[in-house]
């Protein structure tokens, strides 16, 4: 585990903003006017701050910090809430921003408790998506990338905290 560093590129600089710049854009388009961005602590952060650098008129933002993985490269399968919400979604049209749907479970985990709090309409927009590791069927409506089973960093993403500053998505390997 302990020599595992960034090796191949995956998405470069570019191609993110590009596809980042879309979501954006087909987001608005869907949520012209009410636009309520819950954003998922730490992984989202780079995402949800290029999202909303994209998009005009009024948006506004809250977080949530989960932990799925508390270390390592695989999934425990556990989530805990660890930041909670400082304002209220009722009668808002709340778009989830999460970093990347592996398993599905914590997302699985954040719709459920997001919906019961009443929002107008709840939707989920990721970043990166692994389908061959999915163990429960969640809705994703806006996608960034699918990508194949290997663990990523960058723009965000984290190995044991480090990596999270790189401008693009990088394949974690030995
Ligand atoms: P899930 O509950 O869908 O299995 O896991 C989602 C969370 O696991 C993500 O929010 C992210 O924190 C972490 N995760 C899953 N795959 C990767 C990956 O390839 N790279 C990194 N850095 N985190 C991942």
């Amino acid at each position: 585990m302990a020599d595992l560093r960034p090796t191949e590129i995956l998405l470069t600089d570019a191609q993110i903003q590009r596809r980042v710049r879309d979501l954006a854009t087909e987001i608005r388009r869907d949520f012209p006017d009410d636009l309520h961005l819950v954003a998922v602590l730490k992984g989202a952060f780079i995402f949800l701050s290029d999202l909303i650098r994209n998009m005009s008129g009024h948006v506004s933002l809250d977080f949530m910090a989960v932990s799925s993985y508390a270390k390592g490269t695989t999934s425990s399968g556990e989530v805990r809430l660890l930041k909670d919400l400082d304002t209220t979604l009722d009668g808002r049209n709340v778009v989830i921003v999460e970093d990347i749907v592996d398993t599905g479970l914590t997302l699985t985990y954040l719709q459920d408790i997001l919906r019961a709090r009443n929002p107008k309409s709840l939707r989920t927009a990721c970043l990166l998506s692994k389908p061959s590791r999915r163990q429960v069927d969640v809705k994703v409506e806006y996608t960034g990338f699918t990508i194949e089973d290997r663990f990523v960093v960058g723009y965000g993403l984290d190995y044991d905290e480090q990596y999270r500053n790189l401008p693009h998505i990088a394949v974690l390997e030995p």
